[in-house]
């Protein structure tokens, strides 16, 4: 997905196309791994050095509401964030534990864990969530 994508699904979510949107988005982009705000902020500061820690915590946040980005959470218990390529299928996304890199997992086999938590539970499933973590093909 290119960037003009991105900036369409700004613009759906009425979210303004700022550079510093633009610039973080394009950090993504270039790397392809997980990241969390402050190797952003690492990243960004010398192109634009007006761009604050809390800024960057605050677009990321933004970006992961409109489905531009997808939260993990890292070894070290703090958040990581990725680009994510399809955001408005239902899928789920593969990290190397390595690398970094995440990867796009466009198929999801919930509904067998769905049905058993249902009929034991008693419970209705609205929603979940995986986190998947592993070593990709080249570290493996
Ligand atoms: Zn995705
Ligand atoms: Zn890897
Ligand atoms: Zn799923």
């Amino acid at each position: 997905m290119g960037m003009e994508t991105y900036i369409q699904v700004l613009k759906n979510n009425r979210l303004k196309v700022t550079p510093r949107r633009k610039a973080i988005i394009g950090v993504f982009m270039k790397h392809g791994v997980r990241m969390g705000p402050y190797e952003l902020y690492e990243k960004l500061k010398r192109k634009l050095p007006k761009l604050g820690l809390p800024t960057v915590y605050r677009i990321l946040e933004e970006l992961k509401d409109a489905g531009i980005l997808v939260q993990s959470l890292a070894e070290d218990r703090r958040l990581r964030y990725a680009l994510c390529a399809c955001p408005d299928e239902h899928h789920h996304h593969f990290t190397c534990r390595k690398c970094k890199k995440v990867e796009e997992v466009e198929f999801c086999n919930f509904n067998g864990l769905s049905s058993f938590i249902e009929k034991n539970l008693n419970a209705k499933v609205e929603s979940h969530n995986l986190q998947i973590e592993g070593l990709c093909a080249r570290c493996r």
